[in-house]
């Protein structure tokens, strides 16, 4: 069983500190600064063995050196992207499983926000640390990735259980409700959901972690090959890639 810890740092990052409670093992997923993780694990009394990086940005692993000074902790991250995660020491390949004490977790390359971005699946708890590639109600933009390599990414996430929470690396929630609302204002379902994101917000609470099954009702990245929000939304089917491409650029000018 892991226990979570959500930490909001810089101006909209999520870091999580993961806590294997059979061992007491504990891990760090994409520490942007130390600070924060080092005072909520000293009030905790526990240490930090690991450090999980899904992305080389540095709002994702500003923390790695000065907190593996600290805790001599043992740093993970992708092996394709290993010159630019700073102190790696645990280079993982994509469907490669590794454990934080008794908690299994399972890569999984989602390339496109980066090239060298992974997923942390933790299977028996169904918890995804995605970083930067999928968002609530939006994706990660693609800096470095291809059209193709995101969409792919993206059906990976899509295929895994229904049940399973999202923990991304940002809160920006509130501005992909309003391109959502702005592609199909006529989702009822949807206008619903996005209220409740504005009442979450307006009192500074967390619209993270978020379901996958919400996230394939409500992303509009999540929805490029459902010819019915195509229609809805007014774009031509024509492919996956395609139609993914024509979201994302629209988001990326709206
Ligand atoms: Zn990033």
């Amino acid at each position: 069983m892991l226990e979570i810890i959500q930490i909001p740092l810089l101006s909209d990052n999520y870091s999580y500190i993961i806590i294997d409670k059979n061992t007491n093992t504990t891990g760090c997923i994409d520490p942007s600064v130390a600070k924060n993780v080092v005072n909520i694990l000293k009030k905790k009394g526990i240490g930090l063995d690991f450090i999980l990086n899904t992305h080389h940005h540095h709002d994702h692993v500003g923390g790695n050196k000065e907190l593996k000074e600290i805790y001599n902790c043992k740093i993970i991250g992708c092996f394709n992207d290993q010159k630019r995660i700073p102190g790696i020491d645990i280079k993982l390949k994509d469907n490669e499983n590794y454990n934080i004490g008794d908690s299994l977790f399972k890569v999984i390359n989602t390339p496109g926000h980066t090239i060298g971005h992974i997923c942390f699946y933790f299977m028996d708890q169904n918890f995804l640390f995605c970083g930067d590639t999928i968002f609530s109600l939006g994706c990660g933009r693609l800096f470095e990735g291809s059209y193709e390599q995101m969409t792919e990414s993206i059906l990976k996430i899509r295929s895994l259980p229904d049940c399973t929470k999202i923990f991304c690396g940002h809160e920006y929630t509130e501005s992909n409700a309003k391109f959502a609302e702005f592609l199909d204002s006529g989702d009822d379902l949807l206008k619903k959901k996005v209220s409740q994101i504005k009442r979450d917000r307006s009192m500074s609470k967390p619209t993270v972690p978020t379901l996958l099954k919400e996230e394939k009702m409500f992303n509009p990245f999540m929805k490029f090959d459902n010819s019915q929000y195509l229609d809805s939304i007014k774009i031509e089917n024509i492919s996956d890639v395609e139609n993914f491409k024509k979201i994302r650029i629209m988001k990326d000018n709206f």
